[in-house]
Parts: C-alpha cells; sequence; structure tokens
C-alpha cells in the first residue's frame, strides 16, 4: 500500500517488541490476605492443609454402618453429630447416628443416609432408599491434599483466589512489590482540573486517566505534573522521573508538530523506538529504555492515551509486575447493528455497546462519534469493536470481532 499508512507497525509487532525486552520485578515481600487483592504471587502456593480436614458429611441425615442396615428393622438413634460438635459417644451395633452436613462422620461410618430417605418409626427410623458404600461422605483431602500446589507464582490475587487461601488458613502470601510509576503529561495548553481556563486552555485529562488506571493496575503512582512544552522542562522531567520509577509514562508531543519535544529528549536521554502504530486511535506511540526506567510515550488526544494505555502499557505492566496471564480479555464474534465508519489501512477500536440480540447472538452497537478527543464514547460503551486493519466499513448484520472492557474500563 503506498498511502500514509504504509511503514505503519501492528499492534502484535510492538506489543512482541515490548515484551520480547522485558524482565519483571523480583523484590518480594509478605503481605496479609487482607492487604493482598491485585497483588503477584511471587512463588508457588502450597496447601498447609488436606481439605476437607476430616470425613464429613455431604447431607443432613444418618451416618450408617452397613452391617447394621441388612435387614428391615428400625433402628435407633445414638446420638447426635453437628458441625463443629462430632459425636463422642458409644455407637451400639443395630443403630445410627443423626447428623448434620459439615459433621465429622463418626468412626466406622459406612455411608449417610439422606433425611428424605428415612422415615421416622415409633422405636427408631427406617431407611427407604438403597445405601451405598461411601455415598454423602466428604473424603479428608478430597479436594486439595496438604502440600499440593494451589497457585503458581506470577498469579493476580483477586476474589478467585484470596478465599481460596483464608479456606487453607493461610494467613499471609508472599508478593512481588509493586511497580512504582511516574506519569507526566505535557503540553502548554494543559491547566490541571480545579483551576479556571484560560483562553485556549484545556483540562488535563490524561494524567488523570493514566494515574486511574496504573492505581487500579495495583502500581505506586508518582505523579510529576504537567510538563510545559520546552526542552528544559522536559529534560529535567525525564530525568527525575527515571530517577524515581521503575516506568515513566508521559502523555503528548510525540507527533510533529513544532511543539513536539519528547522524541528530541528522549534521543538524548535513552534509547528509544518511535512507532507509527497501524491502529486507530492511538497513532504516535513512543517505548524504550531511559537511563534505569522504561518509557512509554502516549498520544496527547485522551481516547489515545486511553487506547494505547489499555492495548499496550497494560499488557506491558502486566509482565513488569511478573504476572503470567495476559490482562486481556479473548474477543468474540458480534454481529454489527448499526454501521461503522472505517477506511482500511489501520486496525480500529471503536467503542461500542454489546448485548444479546433476539436471536440469542451477541451484538454491537456503536456508541457514536468516534473521535479521539470524544472521551465521552467511552462511557455508554463496554466493549472495543476491533475491525480489521485492511476493512473498509462495516453494514448492519456484518459480523466483527468485539472485545469486552476488562476491570480497567469498567467500573
Ligand atoms: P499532542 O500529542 O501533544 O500534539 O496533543 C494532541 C491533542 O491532544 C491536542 O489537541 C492536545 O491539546 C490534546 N492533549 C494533549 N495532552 C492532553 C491532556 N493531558 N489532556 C487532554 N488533552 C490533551
Ligand atoms: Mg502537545
Amino acid at each position: 500500500m503506498e498511502s500514509f499508512t504504509s511503514g505503519l507497525i501492528s499492534l502484535e509487532e510492538a506489543q512482541a517488541a515490548m515484551l520480547a525486552q522485558l524482565q519483571p520485578v523480583r523484590d518480594r515481600l509478605s503481605v496479609p490476605l487482607a492487604d493482598a487483592v491485585g497483588r503477584i504471587t511471587a512463588l508457588p502456593v502450597t496447601s498447609p492443609v488436606d481439605v476437607p480436614p476430616f470425613d464429613n458429611s455431604a447431607m443432613d441425615g444418618y451416618a450408617v454402618r452397613l452391617a447394621d442396615i441388612q435387614s428391615s428393622r428400625p433402628l435407633k438413634v445414638a446420638g447426635k453429630a453437628f458441625a463443629g460438635a462430632p459425636f463422642t459417644g458409644e455407637w451400639p451395633a443395630g443403630s445410627v447416628v443423626r447428623i448434620m452436613t459439615g459433621a465429622p462422620v463418626p468412626a466406622g461410618c459406612d455411608a449417610v443416609v439422606m433425611q428424605e430417605e428415612t422415615r421416622e418409626a415409633e422405636d427408631g427410623i427406617l431407611i427407604n432408599a438403597p445405601v451405598k458404600a461411601g455415598q454423602n461422605i466428604r473424603l479428608v483431602g478430597e479436594d486439595i491434599r496438604r502440600d499440593q500446589p494451589v497457585l503458581e507464582a506470577g498469579v493476580r490475587l483477586g476474589t478467585a483466589e484470596l478465599p481460596l487461601l483464608a479456606s487453607l488458613g493461610i494467613a499471609e502470601v508472599s508478593v512481588l512489590r509493586k511497580l512504582r510509576v511516574a506519569v507526566f503529561s505535557t503540553g502548554d495548553e494543559l491547566q490541571p482540573v480545579g483551576q479556571p481556563l484560560a483562553a485556549g486552555q484545556i483540562y488535563d485529562t490524561n494524567r488523570f486517566t493514566v494515574s486511574l488506571m496504573l492505581r487500579k493496575l495495583g502500581c505506586e503512582v508518582i505523579d510529576l505534573g504537567i510538563i510545559r512544552d520546552d526542552p528544559q522542562a522536559l529534560r529535567v522531567a525525564f530525568t527525575e522521573a527515571d530517577r524515581q520509577a521503575d516506568v515513566v509514562i508521559s502523555t503528548g508531543g510525540v507527533s510533529v508538530g513544532e511543539a513536539d519535544f519528547t522524541k528530541t529528549m528522549l534521543d538524548e536521554l535513552g534509547v528509544i523506538s518511535f512507532w507509527k502504530l497501524a491502529i486507530k486511535p492511538g497513532k504516535p506511540f513512543a517505548f524504550g529504555r531511559l537511563a534505569s526506567s522504561w518509557f512509554c510515550g502516549l498520544p496527547g488526544n485522551p481516547v489515545s492515551a486511553t487506547v494505547t494505555f489499555y492495548q499496550l502499557v497494560q499488557p506491558l505492566l502486566a509482565a513488569l509486575t511478573g504476572q503470567r496471564a495476559s490482562p486481556l480479555p479473548p474477543r468474540l464474534r458480534a454481529r454489527a447493528a448499526t454501521r461503522l465508519k472505517k477506511s482500511p489501512g489501520r486496525l480500529d477500536f471503536q467503542r461500542g455497546v454489546m448485548s444479546r440480540g433476539a436471536d440469542g447472538e451477541l451484538e454491537v452497537r456503536s456508541t457514536g462519534h468516534q473521535g479521539s478527543h470524544v472521551f465521552s464514547s467511552f462511557t455508554a460503551a463496554n466493549c472495543f469493536i476491533v475491525l480489521e486493519r485492511e476493512r473498509g466499513a462495516v453494514e448492519p448484520g456484518e459480523w466483527v470481532e468485539i472485545e469486552p472492557f476488562n476491570a480497567l474500563l469498567e467500573g
């Protein structure tokens, strides 16, 4: 292709180049379970106990020995076993023990008969269903054996993992240290939120967005504010950021305008790849190494900054924090419910609303204006509509790929 999109590098190439160079953090520390949400396991976790810790009843009913239930005579009830209060008495031949769910089964018990399969007679209970050895007994270690690995290293701890550790009585977990990430925005037109705007000024959205997403990802944020479009001010900011952080993220100044000094500064201070990415929004993007940190230069337009952070920086940070799995959800197929404007040349991340159509298939509609300055396009959206690089406009009814937002953009 000879158009202006030739020579652009693909998202996959950029992602691969970034991930190829990384060394995840190594320092680890032990944290209480309640403070471990969002942290990454530094070591595999093994179970200190058997789960369940003892044979116990899966039902409310009666603990029986098979030898005692061969005749059809009523069976006396020798006592009761509750969860937390085992049966400790004598268990005479020809009797059963009343037992509740979770109670330890008494020694010698072969099976538990559920209450619904028994009937109370005058001098005991009658069983009115066949009984199999072992039925309704949860065996010690049946779920997890002591010393069995339950989590690998590199797992992000959330509500699917932490309760599992709690159920094993694990009070502290070894995690990797947090990443320190410095962030600043560049632009003479930017004002911090909370200040009145003078003519030609706009509010600094990106530093807010990036800091918010960094906190959600569990990073320590070093906020270096707004840096003017001035080489010396940028030099100071980059040097300071590099000194303090593992990763430095700036926004703006990466295009080819006369006030775009980011590239010049980085050439002076580090080893930087400048990419024109074949994605929309978010064409200009810089990645590389400063003296002691990684660097990501996001485009200035708020939608572009958010999309490149989400698609490129998020996987990079996940890898740097030691996380094994990709943080990006798998893509799904959906039918376009509205027309989607597009010209061939770049992979497009439009913002969409996915829902289940009348025929049970996923469908997706556009959130409307997709300009890279229209941040409200994110507000109603719950997914990206990912349109292939060479594809043109999409007509209603055509199939497209969608990528549901993860927790970084939802909630
Ligand atoms: P730049 O990449 O610096 O040329 O900026 C591209 C566009 O994004 C311009 O319209 C800028 O005013 C706007 N922009 C840059 N940085 C920010 C920011 N932090 N918040 C909101 N808009 C920005
Ligand atoms: Mg600028």
